[in-house]
């Protein structure tokens, strides 16, 4: 094994397969003679308290931790460090995620975060930011958008719905559930009532940047 390790990232929205790949990747890894360990976070109880479940039924056994510190003493409990070190729902740990991919990263293991880059908002989710400019490895999978059903499988973004509506855009961040209450969905389809236009938060850019560069058809008023 090389000196240092590798941080894969695996993001896109809720239905795209993250689940489903870091069961794959684990499962070779384990074919491979290595050693894995799984974890997620306990806020994620949706299939099963103990195993990472896909949406269409593979599971395998993980840990469930409160916080990103508390996957240090699980390791430690091993007889040695695993080589393969798999973390499902990123999104939902605390800052101290990247540090500790970092850390096992620096001890030679390849370490594997799956989750949700962006919220029901559509905005960057908790931590995802971070690992994503510090993996070695982005991989973004796409869904098939539920309301437009493009076959080209162009879902990008979880769109959530409470009591068949689109969510408002002051609904909590945090909302744990499945095809209950999220679909995916397009860039065209997705929907978030009460979400500032982007038009009116690029104004608010150019107001405290007088001396902007952009041509001016992308900052007329009105237009599009
Ligand atoms: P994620 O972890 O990204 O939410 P999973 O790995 O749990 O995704 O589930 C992926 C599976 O979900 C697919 O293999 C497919 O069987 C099922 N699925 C349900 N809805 C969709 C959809 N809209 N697009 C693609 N796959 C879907
Ligand atoms: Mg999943
Ligand atoms: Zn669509």
């Amino acid at each position: 094994m090389p000196a240092k390790g590798s941080l894969s990232v695996i993001c896109g929205p809720m239905f795209s397969g993250k689940s489903r790949e870091l069961i794959r990747v684990v499962h070779i890894a384990e074919i491979a003679g290595q050693r894995t360990a799984l974890f997620k976070p306990r806020i994620d109880t949706r299939y099963s308290h103990t195993d990472i479940a896909s949406h269409d039924g593979i599971r395998k056994q993980a840990q469930s931790v409160d916080t990103a510190r508390e996957i240090l003493p699980v390791l430690a409990r091993h007889t040695s460090l695993p080589e393969v070190i798999a973390i499902d729902e990123g999104q939902f740990f605390d800052r101290g995620i990247t540090a500790v991919c970092l850390w096992l990263v620096d001890r030679g293991r390849r370490v594997v975060v799956a989750g949700l880059d962006r919220n029901f908002r559509g905005e960057p989710f908790g931590s995802m930011p971070e690992l994503l400019a510090c993996a070695d490895e982005v991989v973004k999978l796409r869904a098939v958008c539920m309301r437009c059903k493009d076959p080209r499988v162009t879902a990008v973004l979880p769109q959530r719905m409470i009591d068949g509506r689109p969510a408002p855009y002051d609904s909590p961040e945090v909302m744990v559930g499945g095809a209950d209450f999220y679909e995916a969905r397009c860039l065209d389809c997705h929907e978030v009532p009460g979400k500032p236009d982007i038009s009116t938060l690029v104004q608010g850019v150019l107001v405290d940047e007088p001396n902007h560069s952009f041509a001016p058809w992308t900052v007329n008023p009105g237009a599009g």
